[in-house]
């Protein structure tokens, strides 16, 4: 069977940086293995979850590379999860339990006094049909549970029941059913926690491989014996670490600054995100990759470390201007010319700021400086305005390269005795309005002599 993974959000706010890591983990695991990509909503929770945060999640998707080849909503599904209750119930392995929190509640505190691990003790197994038909008659509603094959007989008495499964991150693990708790699929309102919907549709859609968080760790162990009970082989799992804020805190995702459409609207480039997202707590270095492909290639799994990453947003901005600044124009062209940024001079432009750029939109600014002139005109001494008008005066004839530069100053060094900062400071102001910016020697030639002449104070 060929791979197929997925990427399963809930819509119910702004995918963060973490939730990225996730996306492209199984973006590029199956990149390498020319597999399927699903992205699916887990939205059962109608109430919290909304469509313009699933249209958002699929922009920032889209943003950083990833092409989904599916895309499902859970919400439009609930007749194969009904269906998958009712093979459960058949097989006697879904029961109805009618506890409110505060009565497990008690219960949990009575087991740990009597130092008994504290997981559900299956009372409700013990409800005769005419106790149930009682307490569905005073209005309650069941919650159904399912039975954790963990006994050899008696339900009552679990044995150590080992659930193995090699983590692609982790490696060998191990969970004993007999220490917890029969989860809850279904509540009293007959709406579905995440496990059962999860479950069926990894089966249903043929998903090969599971890879999330280590948060869902613990939840594998139910989730590949309910596999079992709906009839299918469990896929492979691989949980990898989270990241937490600087401050050792999980992300949410209501932290909005580091959202990716965040990011995104602070000019962080895609593949800064995305480097950061996959290389940041792996045997790796972390360093700004250029392409999908050639991280695909950095990417392994196994190299995940087990502990949490702390991720620096800093970081973001440091692998941010390495990839502005190595950025060949065929990749920025596009995005230039919607900033009004075309035409003859946009390349050698473009070469000329790059290495300035904190972010890309901010090559427009460069560009109105040579194409209209600096933004402030400076206030020089009468000094200043001397030396200026001087060296204006001796500007060397056309055509113009980026020799011109060194030519020019080296006569007016000569002319005027100044050198240095005295030298090039007045210049560089007088020319572009800014006290440091791209080599002028770059500059030059795409102002070109007459809107050099122009800039004389
Ligand atoms: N909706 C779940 C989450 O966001 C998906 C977990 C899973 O991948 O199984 O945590």
């Amino acid at each position: 069977m060929s791979t197929t993974v997925r990427f399963a959000p809930s819509p119910t706010g702004h995918i963060h940086i973490g939730n990225a890591r996730t996306a492209l983990f199984n973006w590029l695991f199956a990149q390498k293995s020319g597999g399927r990509f699903i992205l699916r909503f887990d939205d059962t929770d109608v109430a919290r979850s909304r469509q313009e945060y699933a249209d958002q999640i699929q922009k920032d998707l889209h943003w950083l590379g990833i092409r989904p080849d599916v895309t499902v909503h859970q919400s439009a599904r609930f007749a194969t999860y009904d269906a998958a209750v009712e093979k459960l119930k058949a097989a006697g392995v879904l029961y109805p339990c009618y506890e409110t929190a505060d009565e497990l509640e008690r219960r949990r505190k009575v087991r740990l006094s009597r130092r008994l691990p504290p997981i559900y003790g299956r009372e409700a197994l013990k409800l005769t049909t005419e106790e149930k038909a009682a307490l569905e008659a005073e209005g309650r509603k069941p919650h159904w549970r399912f039975l954790l094959p963990n006994f050899a007989a008696d339900p009552f008495r679990p044995e150590r029941t080992e659930v193995h499964w090699d983590d692609l991150v982790r490696g060998p693990q191990t969970v004993d059913l007999a220490s917890m708790s029969d989860p809850v699929l279904v509540r009293e309102d007959g709406t579905y926690l995440y496990t059962l919907p999860s479950v069926t549709d990894d089966i249903e859609l043929g998903v090969t491989h599971i890879i999330r968080g280590d948060d869902h760790v613990t939840n594998t162990g139910a989730q590949i014996a309910l596999f079992r009970a709906l009839g299918a082989e469990p896929p492979v799992f691989g949980h990898h670490n989270l990241l937490t804020a600087a401050s050792g805190e999980g992300l949410s995702k209501r932290s909005g600054s580091l959202s990716i459409k965040g990011l995104r609207e602070d000019g962080i480039e895609p593949m800064a995100v995305a480097s950061l997202a996959v290389l940041i707590g792996t045997s790796e270095s972390v360093s700004a990759v250029r392409s999908m492909t050639e991280l695909a290639q950095r990417f392994d799994p196994a190299a995940t470390s087990k502990s949490a990453a702390k991720f620096d947003p800093a970081e973001l901005r440091v692998l941010n201007r390495a990839l502005l600044h190595a950025m060949p124009y065929a990749e920025a062209c596009d995005r230039l010319a919607e900033m009004g940024i075309a035409g003859d001079r946009a390349a050698p432009f473009w070469l000329a700021v790059r290495g300035n750029l904190e972010r890309l939109d901010d090559a427009a600014g460069w560009w109105r400086i040579v194409t209209q002139g600096p933004e402030m005109k400076p206030d020089f001494s009468d000094e200043d305005r001397a030396f200026l008008r001087a060296a204006f005066d001796d500007l060397p004839p056309e055509p113009w390269d980026n020799m011109t530069w060194k030519v020019w100053t080296d006569r007016v060094k000569e002319l005027t005795g100044r050198k240095g900062r005295a030298l090039f400071m007045p210049l560089r102001l007088a020319l572009t309005g800014r006290e440091s910016g791209p080599e002028l020697a770059d500059l030059l030639p795409l102002l070109g002599r007459e809107e050099t002449l122009a800039r004389r104070p």
